[in-house]
């Protein structure tokens, strides 16, 4: 071991789970892609007044759970705690939205970063996909990304999770919602510091998980009650289109989220397997957040899934992801002369696309034939001097056990018949 450890609350990824990561990045990845929405990448950390401003100064997020810093330059910075803000100021930057074609539909893998209490489930730094689809009002966007979402996680075989749906309302609505729960949230007998947050962003005090605050909240007004025709009429457009498709939903009256910028629909995926942290993704609409960090008016959607979790939710459903070994042919040569021409064989195979590795460090036939067991490759290549002088060499079938030679020339042929 070396006397460095990951940071805490950091994992490695490596093999042989690392790949079920690819996997989940990629089942994510795989309907956006299909579906119109380009690849985005954005730097891993940003000046910390566009979290502030984008994100909320008020939330956990940008209050508690920053990485800010400041450079040798003297530039503010933070790591990234979330994908939203980054990319809608990349779009801004490259004038994305005034290339004429809105939406402009964009995705995104990557890292963030929370200084957040570290349990199962929620780490320090973590991956996410997320989609955002930029300049647009039009439900059938918000059910699209719904849809797409809950598409990528039963293309992975999860079932156990479900999808909740709210209507945060719009600048119209919600300030009078506001008000009328504000109002009911001095009567009520709270700490400092949720009063605190009453006055500041009162919908967060909502998604209180404690049962002393949740007791207190029974009859506190509901946004529901407050939505004006158009974000009603809105919000059903979304809910019937979701319909239609076949995606269940519930609708939870009491979900905000934690990130200010929210306005109308917003929804979560939660999956039942995960205890407290039961959360795999979320998002919702942010009509304001292009105006916070001062570009034009740009309704927008999106949502960010966690990687981290949709492992550990798939980990929870037993579900065991139908991935191909890494390794299809595995070289083994006895002897000087054989391993120069199967080291040459194994270069042939992989420019054909054959997925092949070589035994390396000079080990004898046993310990050379373990490691091929260990590959999980489908065939062994085995070849001493006599295969050579017979210009063959040994075919082994690792599934059947089954061992025949093959003439040296038509080695690639061979196993590509054989794979097929
Ligand atoms: P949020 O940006 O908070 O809406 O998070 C979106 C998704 O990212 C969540 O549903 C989680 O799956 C994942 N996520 C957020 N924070 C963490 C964390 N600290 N550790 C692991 N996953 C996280």
């Amino acid at each position: 071991m070396s006397t460095f450890k990951a940071p805490k609350g950091t994992y490695d990824l490596i093999p042989p789970v690392s790949v079920k990561y690819l996997a989940v990045r990629e089942a994510i990845s795989g309907p956006l892609r299909n579906s119109g929405y380009g690849y985005i990448e954005t730097p891993g950390f940003e000046d910390v007044g566009l979290f502030a401003r984008g994100v909320g100064e008020s939330t956990d997020i940008v209050s508690k759970e920053m990485y800010a810093f400041e450079t040798k330059g003297g530039d503010q910075l933070a790591l990234r705690p979330e994908g939203t803000a980054s990319v809608l100021r990349a779009a801004l930057e490259a004038s994305l939205h005034k290339q004429g074609n809105l939406p402009v539909k964009l995705w995104y893998s990557g890292s963030y970063y929370r200084y957040e209490r570290p349990q199962k489930g929620r780490y320090r730094h973590f991956s996410q996909v997320g989609a955002e689809a930029i300049g647009a009002e039009d439900p059938a966007l918000d059910a699209e990304l719904i849809i797409l979402a809950d598409q990528a996680y039963r293309s992975l075989g999860l079932r156990n999770f479900r999808i909740l749906l709210n209507s945060l309302g719009d600048k119209e609505c919600r300030p009078v919602y506001r008000e009328a729960l504000q109002g009911f949230l001095r009567g009520l007998d709270l700490d400092a510091e949720t009063i605190r947050r009453a006055e500041i962003n009162p919908l967060r005090v909502l998604d209180d998980k404690r049962a002393d605050v949740q007791k207190q909240l029974v009859g506190a007004p509901m946004l529901r009650d407050y939505l004006c025709d158009a974000c009603k009429a809105y919000h059903e457009e979304v809910r019937a289109l979701i319909t239609a498709a076949g995606v269940a939903f519930e609708d939870d009256e009491k979900l905000v989220r934690g990130l200010d910028y929210y306005t109308r629909t917003t929804f979560e995926f939660v999956h039942d397997g995960l205890g407290s942290q039961s959360a795999v993704g979320g998002g919702g609409r942010y009509d304001g957040l292009s105006e916070m960090i001062g570009g034009p008016a740009l309704p927008s959607v999106g949502w960010a899934l966690g990687v981290d979790r949709t492992v550990l939710a798939l980990e929870a459903e037993g579900v065991e992801l139908d991935i191909p070994a890494a390794t299809s042919v595995f070289a083994v040569a006895l002897g000087e002369e054989a391993r120069r021409v199967l080291f040459g064989k194994v270069t042939e195979l992989r420019r054909a696309g054959i997925a092949a590795d070589f035994s390396y460090g000079g080990k004898g036939l046993k310990g050379a034939m373990k490691d091929a067991n260990r590959s999980g490759a489908r065939f062994a290549v085995v070849a001493g001097e006599r295969d050579l002088a017979e210009g063959v060499v040994q075919l082994k079938d690792m599934e059947a056990g089954e061992q025949s030679p093959v003439a040296l020339a038509d080695l690639v042929d061979e196993v590509r018949a054989r794979l097929a």
